[in-house]
């Protein structure tokens, strides 16, 4: 079904045009009411590329770049490109390279990134540390890796999604303090993968982006609007049932209207998303 009323937006998604559904997911979106979508670079492995230095992750960058064009040239969907290094690839490459080549190369990966967003080629980067206990190497490099693209934001003004371990109270408090010491205001910082704690978020600046599974959507607009929502679809075709499908933000949307009507969606889906990523979300 078509929305007219309002824009519906993933705020995390992403595209295989190479050997996911591709475009077709996209059109599942569409059909099913979602009209604007944050396109995510895939872990560089996933798409077969082997980083061996920075300049490689130019790849992976024009890929996102080159999917986000198709899209907004072949479908109804606008689709914004965050370009992003995964936080997991700090592990392989620094088994291959030593823990100081490895950040080197990532944040060097970063340095190429930021230029894109500055050039107004895609509207945020996307950093992290891995969601899963490491050793205190990766964690300080990881941190260190974070810190860089932090700094980085705040000189050139733009935002960073976040891909961490499980959004708490603690989590928060240590990701505003890192911004804090780079100077990057957390009303610039998207947590993805959140849990729907909205208040707890709220002070401190951070912005969750809340994945659209079972009563999350419920529990968090029980305590507010200010967050936005994603599926982190990944377009895998070995795991088709791995994260949510991409009609799951417009499905959830719809249904959540019918209970708390369209105001707090107007918030979600576009006053927050324009507000946090300077773009401009109108219905095309
Ligand atoms: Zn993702």
């Amino acid at each position: 079904m078509k929305n007219d009323a309002f824009p519906i937006t993933d705020n995390h998604i992403h595209i295989d045009l190479k050997q996911g559904k591709g475009l077709e997911a996209v059109y599942e979106f569409e059909r099913s009411g979602g009209t604007h979508m944050f396109l995510v670079s895939l872990p560089s492995r996933h798409l077969g590329f082997d980083i061996k230095s920075a300049d490689d992750y130019k790849l992976l960058f024009d890929e996102t770049l080159r999917v986000s064009n198709k899209i907004n040239e072949e479908t109804g969907v606008v689709s914004f490109p965050v370009l992003g290094i995964h936080p997991v690839e700090i592990i392989g490459l620094s088994e291959k390279y030593g823990i100081e080549n490895a950040k080197e190369i990532i944040c060097k990966g970063f340095d190429i990134a930021s230029s894109y967003v500055v050039e107004k080629e895609a509207v945020a980067l996307k950093t992290g540390r891995p969601h899963f206990e490491t050793n205190q190497g990766i964690k300080n490099a990881s941190n260190e890796i974070m810190s860089y693209v932090f700094s980085l934001a705040h000189e050139k003004k733009f935002p960073v999604q976040l891909h961490v371990e499980e959004m708490t109270e603690n989590s928060l408090n240590d990701i505003a303090r890192i911004a804090k010491n780079a100077k990057l205001s957390p009303e610039k910082i998207i947590n993805h993968h959140a849990t729907p704690l909205v208040k707890e978020a709220e002070k401190y600046g951070i912005y969750p982006s809340i994945t659209c599974g079972k009563d999350m959507i419920e529990t968090a607009i029980e305590s507010g609007t200010r967050f936005l929502m994603e599926t982190d679809y990944v377009d895998d075709p070995v795991r088709p049932g791995f994260v949510l499908g991409p009609k799951t933000v417009p499905k959830r949307t719809l249904k959540l209207v019918e209970k708390y009507e369209a105001e707090p969606f107007w918030k979600i889906h576009k006053e927050i998303p324009e507000k946090i990523y300077d773009v401009e979300i109108e219905i095309k």
